[in-house]
């Protein structure tokens, strides 16, 4: 772009130069060095430190599938609480084609129909009324980029939450959100939940094949209904990342009586990756999973989990890259300075945008190589008395804490025993409304270190 800009001025001013004078040696070397001088100032410029954070969510719900909002009202939440992307994932569905929803009850008590108009105007609003109902037909993503197009570093994102059932009875949900996926998914359902993620997994894969835009997949809320252990998700060899945070009430983000927390589970299973199953660790997301968007206290609201990107540009397939090679870091209300790691030097470093009044814990955390590492899965009855299958207990030795620093900024240097390190910054600040009672504000890198082992064993 800026090169663009740069070179089509130079292009002028060379322009000019044939008018005033003959073409001439002098003006064609003029040219040329003018011309590199504009790509190397080009390169300069976009190549060096241009890169920014932005702020998106991409797990959300609309009146396309179980949100109880207006597309446009849901997308509008997030563009006036400060987010610069947001990807809509209803359930089996992309923002496509005519679908019209009875919104009676929902009008009646939230004036949603009155509200889209008086943003958006009248123009946008179709809706029925018949037998003392109201129908509205539902804003298209395509409509939806027209409506927002005017805001200043804002976009959306094609998205859809793959949901499928496996033949397990009592653990039968698999949830993926396939972020930047343009096609509907033909999704399968039965087999075991490992088989049937991988299934889906594969299925999404299929759609963003060589040629077409970069998908980042990521497996949902683990805990909830106990969908998947540790050592499973281990074995999804192919997911970009998994909810660590979700904001929704009965996701079991710090684990139950049954099963170990979502923090503790990516442990054990990037531990396994990097070791039993000689493959990357997979990265962490937090989203909201948002379907009730009327009361901040209600079982799934918007506003507590996000990611953080670092991209050169606010555009899809930028936002996408940066997420696959783990460019991001995952939030519920801590905000990241800067990050960096120095794989020469082996050095991580990190600082926290600190607020006023509120504490800070940084805390590096992995596995060493040392570490004992069995991988077992644990079988459980769950509250009925049907057989769930939870993650092992291992031994602490797995996600150790290795250092503690009780500031805004702290460093951490490999010694080269380590598969991989990460930081946790952990703020005293409760997440509002949290249906588990010890969540506090956090932020999460993804895991550091672990490429040089992976290269030196293949
Ligand atoms: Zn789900
Ligand atoms: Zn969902």
């Amino acid at each position: 772009m800026i090169y663009t800009i740069i070179s089509t001025c130079f292009n002028h001013l060379h322009i000019y130069l044939r008018y005033i004078r003959k073409e001439s040696v002098y003006v064609k070397k003029l040219t040329i060095m003018l011309t590199v001088s504009a790509f190397a100032l080009s390169v300069l410029m976009t190549g060096c430190g241009t890169s920014r954070w932005y702020k998106g969510v991409t797990h959300l719900h609309t009146l396309w599938s179980d949100g109880d909002q207006l597309p446009e009202l849901a997308v509008n939440w997030y563009k006036t609480n400060g987010y610069a992307f947001v990807a809509v994932s209803d359930h089996n569905t992309l923002l496509r084609g005519e679908k019209w929803k009875d919104v009676t009850a929902l009008d009646a008590k939230y004036k949603i129909v009155a509200e889209s108009s008086r943003l958006f105007g009248p123009a946008t609003v179709r809706t029925l009324q018949a037998d003392g109902r109201t129908t509205i037909r539902l804003t298209t993503m395509d409509e939806l980029v027209g409506m927002f197009s005017g805001c200043k570093d804002f976009i959306l994102i094609d998205n859809q939450e793959i949901t499928a059932k496996s033949n397990v009875a009592s653990t039968n949900n698999v949830h993926l959100n396939a972020v930047n996926l343009h096609d509907n998914v033909s999704v399968y359902n039965g087999g075991t939940t490992e088989s049937c993620a991988v299934e889906n997994v594969e299925r999404a894969r299929s759609l963003a094949g060589k040629g077409r835009d970069p998908v980042h997949l990521h497996l949902n809320h683990p805990n909830w209904t106990h969908s998947h252990s540790a050592e499973e998700m281990a074995r999804i060899i192919d997911i970009d990342s998994f909810e660590l945070f979700n904001g929704g009430g009965y996701s079991h983000n710090l684990g139950d009586s049954f099963s170990a927390s979502c923090e503790r589970a990516w442990d054990i299973a990037t531990t396994i990756r990097l070791t039993k199953q000689q493959t990357r660790p997979f990265y962490a997301v937090a989203t909201d999973d948002a379907h009730n968007y009327h009361s901040i206290s209600g079982a799934c609201p918007p506003g507590r989990g996000w990611i953080m990107v670092r991209a050169k540009r606010l555009e899809a397939n930028e936002l996408v890259m940066a997420m696959n090679r783990g460019d991001f870091y995952a939030s519920t209300g801590v905000e990241l300075g800067a990050i960096d790691y120095d794989s020469e030097k082996g050095v991580i470093s990190l600082e926290v945008k600190a607020k006023e009044g509120v504490e800070y814990s940084i805390e590096f955390i992995g596995t060493l190589k040392n570490a004992v590492i069995e991988p077992h899965e644990k079988f459980m009855n769950d509250n009925k008395g049907r057989p769930i299958k939870v993650t092992g207990v291992y031994s602490p030795e797995i996600g150790k804490v290795l250092k503690t620093v009780k500031s805004a900024r702290a460093e951490y240097k490999l010694t080269g025993e380590e598969l991989y390190v990460r930081v946790a910054v952990r703020s005293s600040v409760l997440v509002p409304d949290s249906k588990e009672k010890e969540n506090y504000q956090s932020a999460w890198t993804q895991p550091y270190g672990w490429e040089k082992l992976l290269k030196i064993n293949k």
